[in-house]
């Protein structure tokens, strides 16, 4: 199927690891020019260089900032448009998860939790929404959790601020229709660095990464056996950001093995 993306402009933070990165890889796969962003300059110039050599310098522009300064994503912005000319499709992906029950979470916490998760998706939302309007497909495709419909005890500042950030795209698909589409995926679990971490840090180190992994699914009762791949998950996100997906707005596309339990 063409997905529509040849010479189109993709924006794709978090690009440097993981999903983002599978994503901005499938991207100019098919054809898309990508901007992707990161904070920490080393990894993102090294896997941009990769991408320049795979995919040609002229369809990879990167800059290494947080999405939380909103000052750094407008100017990115900026960069972005006199570099490929405007935006047709972004994919807010930058952040990581929490691992806290309610009695370890301090107010301190909550906040820094609350100010990611919200801010990951408003400050890029709002710059990019111009160039948005601009293009003839707009579209935004935000990573989101599982957990903001069925929340786990250890990760509850996680899951509530993943809960408020599906609404909030609910209310944006609306207020932006018919010029931008507004969708999500709900991720369950996905091999990626933030598992990295935690399987380096197990109890028992004499336990292999493939038996490590085996076990998290067996753990999580994932009706598929195993965890996703970053480039499993990439599949959707390219999908719901292309022209393909043109009649697609407001909707959350599960990309879990299986494993939720709500309908
Ligand atoms: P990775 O840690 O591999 O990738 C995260 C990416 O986001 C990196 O490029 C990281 O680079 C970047 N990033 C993090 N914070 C910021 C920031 N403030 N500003 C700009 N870039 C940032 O993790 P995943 O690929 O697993 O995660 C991708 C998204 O999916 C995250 O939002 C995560 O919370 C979400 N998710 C993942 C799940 C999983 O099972 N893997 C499950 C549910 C949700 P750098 O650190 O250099 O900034």
């Amino acid at each position: 199927m063409d997905l529509g993306l040849q010479n189109k402009t993709v924006v794709v933070t978090g690009g440097s690891s993981g999903i983002g990165l599978a994503t901005v890889r499938a991207f100019l796969a098919d054809g898309a020019n990508v901007a992707l962003c990161a904070r920490g300059a080393d990894r993102l110039t090294e896997a941009s260089d990769a991408l320049q050599a795979e995919f040609g310098a002229a369809r990879v522009f990167s800059s290494a900032f947080s999405v939380l300064d909103e000052d750094a994503v407008q100017a990115f912005v900026e960069a972005t448009e006199a570099r490929f000319g405007g935006c047709d499709a972004l994919v807010t992906n930058a952040g990581q998860g929490r691992v806290s029950t309610f009695a370890e979470t301090t107010d301190a916490a909550w906040r820094e939790e609350l100010d990611l998760k919200f801010f990951s998706q408003l400050y890029p939302i709002r710059a990019f929404e111009p160039l948005l309007r601009k293009s003839a497909s707009g579209a935004i495709v935000a990573v989101n959790s599982l957990l903001a419909y069925q929340p786990e005890p250890h990760m509850v500042c996680t899951s509530a601020a993943r809960a408020g950030v599906q609404n909030l795209l609910k209310s944006l698909a609306s207020e932006f229709a018919p010029d931008i589409r507004v969708n999500s995926i709900l991720l369950g679990l996905v091999d990626s660095n933030q598992w990295q971490k935690r399987f380096e840090a197990r109890d028992d180190a004499s336990q292999s990464r493939e038996d490590w992994f085996a076990d998290l699914a067996r753990k999580k009762n994932i009706p598929l056996g195993r965890l996703g791949q970053a480039e499993e998950a990439a599949r959707a996100l390219v999908f719901l950001a292309s022209p393909a997906a043109s009649y697609i707005t407001g909707a959350r596309l599960e990309i879990s093995g299986g494993v939720s339990r709500f309908s």
